[in-house]
């Protein structure tokens, strides 16, 4: 029978969630849904001294704008719950017994201070210390001390760790779901600390694999940074005699700089203005970073692009909506090798996204804007430039430079425009299409096109000509959208007002 599908998410909350953990959650949350699992949020906040306020709720915040939707979780409870790992405290100390009393796992007595002194004394003969196979045996740990000093320093009162007795020269082969089969010795690996009694808190290690194990997690997928510690992950799970329903590994490429260089990192984005993280976030220090949400992206838009940075669905298709990635998603076809981010990708999935947008759902973002403008326009009036704009804009804050001159006529006339649309027969077309357009009663967008539209061609007037000498009457410059489109949402009273101050204005026929 094969295993119920179940993935986590594990972050620590140290700090802004960064793009590359959203791609973590996302893959995660793909895999689960396309094959009925469940995707769990756990929070992994065992190191107290690198937790920040506020980024619990910055992440939890972060995959419900991206619509990430989870099963099992801090505020969601579960089968298993507590999933924040600081309320689990008491379950961590019985495994860590466990590995020492199966001789897989020690006490160490060493202080911070003696172990820095040791470090010293090593670098000063130019080796590097390594806590492992060769020296445990002759430090303060109980594989030298005996039973009895041993209970008798804990009783007193010493710190104590237990670290992982990690077996010498030992190759432990692993399988990665896509990076293939791994192999690595062991004497390259040192003893990790998997318990502290300072804190009576387990370490990432320990905390990570009793939690998955407990937590029934069937699929591991996270960041390449956590690759190095397979082998030790492995030899875990070993030890625990949890091997059978040990979950299976797919270690992530890394989200590499827009120059293919180094990893990305939010002083990449500072530099090249475009965020690294997907909400704002405001530090504890009063540091401010930048979001998606804030700089105007669509949640699906960041999505989108996301996916795509690591994995390739094997066509050409470029756009996929949730649904879509979920269905298409294969771990087969995520890369090996870094994914470059590209911040004009990241504008050009906003833009598509933009333009596809319903005209009622653009109309509500930029009535908003008006109305901040004190500018209140009938509804119908702004659906129909948002239709218009939104087919122009890669961001809602563009909506307005999109727009601006239909409530404000031109105060002056663009000169180069002037000079190539403004020729000698101007003042006469113009002329007579003003009197054309006060004769219409009902001034839409269709009447004009066909009234305009027969008078252009029966006179044999120049298409373009018409246009562009009629756009600079209206606009002052050569933007907007179409001419019969402005006018409609202008009015034709609007309309004639700025053609009659244009023709007073600009040159007249010589
Ligand atoms: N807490 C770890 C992190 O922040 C989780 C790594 C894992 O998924 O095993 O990346």
């Amino acid at each position: 029978m094969s295993r119920k599908v179940r993935v986590r998410f594990a972050p620590s909350p140290t700090g802004a969630l960064h793009i590359g953990g959203v791609r973590t959650a996302l893959y995660n949350y793909l895999f689960a849904r396309q094959r009925g699992g469940d995707f769990i949020l756990r929070i992994e906040d065992t190191d107290s001294t690198r937790y920040v306020p506020g980024a619990e709720e910055y992440i939890m915040e972060s995959l419900e704008w991206c619509g990430i939707k989870i099963d099992e979780g801090v505020r969601e409870g579960g089968p298993h719950a507590p999933y924040r790992q600081s309320e689990r405290k008491e379950i961590y100390l019985k495994y860590a017994l466990q590995l020492v009393e199966s001789g897989n796992a020690y006490y160490a007595f060493d202080t911070p201070e003696e172990l820095n002194d040791l470090r010293a004394e090593m670098e000063a003969k130019g080796e590097t210390f390594c806590y492992n196979y060769a020296v445990r045996e002759k430090l303060a740990t109980s594989l030298r001390l005996s039973a009895e000093e041993v209970e008798e320093r804990k009783a007193r009162g010493d710190q104590w760790v237990i670290r992982f007795k990690m077996p010498e020269n030992e190759v432990v082969a692993m399988d990665d779901l896509i990076r293939g089969h791994v192999e690595m010795n062991t004497s390259t690996l040192d003893d990790k600390v998997l318990y502290k009694s300072a804190d009576a808190l387990p370490t990432y290690h320990l905390a990570n694999i009793v939690d998955d194990h407990l937590m029934e997690i069937s699929h591991v997928i996270r960041g390449e940074e956590w690759l190095p510690s397979l082998p030790l992950h492995y030899l875990l799970y070993r030890a625990f005699g949890w091997e059978e329903s040990r979950p299976e590994f797919a270690h992530l490429p890394l989200l590499l700089k827009p120059t293919g260089q180094g990893k990305l990192s939010k002083r990449d984005g500072d530099k090249l203005g475009f965020p690294v993280f997907p909400l704002k976030f405001v530090a504890p220090s009063g540091e401010v970073s930048r979001g998606y949400r804030e700089d105007g992206y669509f949640p699906e838009a960041f999505i989108n692009m996301l996916a795509l940075l690591g994995w390739n669905p094997g066509t050409e298709q470029e756009i996929f909506s949730m649904d879509e990635l979920i269905d298409a998603f294969s771990l087969e076809r995520v890369g090996k090798s870094g994914a470059r981010f590209s911040p004009d990708k990241a504008h050009w999935f906003n833009a598509q996204y933009m333009h596809a947008r319903d005209n009622e759902e653009i109309a509500d973002i930029y009535e908003a804007q008006l109305r901040e403008r004190g500018i209140n326009i009938e509804r119908e009036k702004v659906v129909k430039i948002a239709s218009q704009i939104k087919m122009r804009a890669t961001f809602p804050e563009e909506f307005w430079s999109l727009s601006s001159f239909l409530f404000e006529a031109p105060a002056a006339y663009d000169e180069k425009a002037t000079k190539k649309y403004w020729k000698a027969d101007a003042p006469r077309i113009i002329g007579e299409l003003r009197s054309l357009l006060a004769g219409i009663e009902e001034f839409s967008a269709a009447e004009m096109e066909r009234v305009c539209g027969a008078w252009i061609a029966e006179n044999q007037i120049g298409m373009g000509l018409v246009m562009n000498a009629w756009r600079l009457t209206i606009v002052g410059e050569p933007k907007g959208f179409g001419m019969y489109d402005m006018c409609e949402v202008l009015g034709k009273e609007e309309s004639l007002r700025r053609m009659d101050a244009a023709l007073a204005t600009l040159p007249k026929a010589e």
